[in-house]
């Protein structure tokens, strides 16, 4: 997608079932965070040796990085915001998806950056 491009949803019940759609996609997402932080948390509580609790500590966190930028470039959530409940504008210079208020209020900063993702 090469231009700006606002997907805008009038009627309320097809917002009602975008929204419950965002809803249960993130849950998903956030579901398999809190597995990864769980893991990470399990690891330093096992009587496991230095070097390997770190690696593995190590390859957690690599996991949990990735994880969390699987999310940032969808619709799902605002990438300046995070809110998963309104209508979304696609900003092609950074491939992410803002809500119309961020996107009006925070304009120049979206349009500047490369990327929000971390
Ligand atoms: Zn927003």
């Amino acid at each position: 997608m090469k231009h700006n491009r606002e997907v805008k949803i009038k009627d309320s019940r097809l917002r009602a079932f975008r929204n419950s759609l965002r809803e249960i996609l993130f849950l998903e997402w956030e579901k398999r965070s809190l597995a990864i932080l769980d893991a990470k948390s399990k690891i330093y509580a096992a009587d496991l040796p230095r070097d390997e609790m770190l690696k593995l500590s190590r390859e957690l966190q690599v996991k949990l990085g990735k994880h969390h930028r699987i999310i940032m470039p969808t619709i799902i959530v605002c990438g300046w915001c995070s809110h998963r409940d309104k209508d979304a504008i696609y900003n092609p210079s950074n491939k992410q998806w803002f809500c119309p208020d961020c996107y009006r209020e925070h304009n120049e900063d979206i349009l500047s950056a490369t990327s929000f993702i971390y």
